[in-house]
């Protein structure tokens, strides 16, 4: 198609309203497309919260989720950008590898992992919400973080965002991990300090907000991480797993302890991707309601 031809259906796609008599498919051809690439991706939450989100703003866009095997996750992305998607998030396995498809910002470098994808004027950006999206997740749940005491246990690629935030944001991080010798290369890196699992029986009691940023919890019968008893009244408990309500949460309700799941990071880092895309404000409770409400579908 030439230039004037496509800069047409961009028209037509602006102004869908002003042709109500357009048939239902040429309505859906001319939408903005979105997408998540994932593998698996089946169980992405990130369709039914961001178009819930689109319909909101009134925008003429659709989010789609596609399974990307990670060999071709090049190709993806360039078909993405040669088709005028609207941009993409990336998860598991692709955030690390994309750094090296993406013009990464410095942020999504210094964590080492892209999950937005922006296309502007011929150029393929990289963004990571993740770390801000807990923050804004704990702000937002009226949790102080600067000079406070943060334990992250997990050092991949949400443990690296988040503790990489939280420690922008003034909080004093410790990182615990299965595999000690990344916590430590990860404490070197945001100024904290790295330990092994084992060291959680002390980290837990002398932690003001401990944060669960591994995949521990996300299936049923997952054995604890450390001991519930260990929790108690006054802490911030955050889990980042949103598919379930996981046995860590149950221990920090018992303990007395402010519980917050995954959802509403998972909602955060959605609205600052669409931020990043549209520039437009994303209606978060729009969000959060329409994950809670497939949650308990599933
Ligand atoms: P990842 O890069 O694969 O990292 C997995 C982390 O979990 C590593 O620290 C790993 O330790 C640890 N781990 C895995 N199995 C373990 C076990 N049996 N015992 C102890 N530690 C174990 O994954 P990710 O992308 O960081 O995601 C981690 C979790 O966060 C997932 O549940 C994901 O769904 C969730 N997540 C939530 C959001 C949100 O918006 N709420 C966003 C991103 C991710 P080793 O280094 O020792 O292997």
């Amino acid at each position: 198609m030439d230039g004037g031809g496509f800069r047409s259906i961009l028209f037509l796609r602006d102004h869908l309203q002003t042709y109500p008599y357009l048939p239902e498919y040429t309505k859906l051809s001319l939408m903005q497309v979105y997408a998540v690439f994932g593998d698996p991706v089946e169980h992405s939450l990130s369709p039914v919260m961001q178009n819930a989100a689109f319909s909101a703003l009134g925008l003429s866009a659709r989010y789609l989720a596609f399974r990307v095997r990670r060999e071709r996750l090049r190709d993806g992305i360039l078909g993405a950008e040669a088709m005028h998607f609207g941009g993409l998030n990336l998860t598991i396995p692709h955030k690390e590898a994309a750094l090296s498809i993406v013009e990464p910002d410095e942020n999504a470098a210094a964590m080492g992992a892209v999950n937005a994808v922006a296309f502007r004027d011929g150029s393929i950006l990289g963004y990571n919400t993740d770390g801000l999206g807990a923050v804004r997740a704990l702000e937002e749940a009226g949790v102080r973080i600067a000079g406070v005491r943060v334990l992250i246990i997990g050092a991949g690629g949400a443990g690296k965002a988040i503790a990489r935030q939280l420690a922008l944001s003034g909080a004093e991080v410790s990182i615990a991990n299965r595999d000690r010798r990344r916590a430590v290369d990860l404490a070197a890196a945001v100024g904290g300090r790295g330990y092994g699992l084992s060291d959680l029986a002390k980290l837990v009691p002398e932690a003001e907000i401990v944060v669960n940023a591994t995949s521990v919890g996300m299936r049923a019968g997952d054995p604890r991480l450390f001991d519930g008893r260990l929790l108690r009244e006054g802490q911030t408990v955050f889990d980042i797993v949103y598919n379930r309500e996981t046995e860590l949460l149950k221990d920090a309700v018992r303990a007395g302890a402010v519980a917050i799941d995954g959802v509403p990071m998972l909602v955060w880092q959605g609205v600052l991707s669409i931020e990043i895309w549209t520039g437009r404000k994303a209606p978060a409770e729009v969000m959060e309601e329409a994950v809670r409400e497939e949650l308990r579908n599933r």
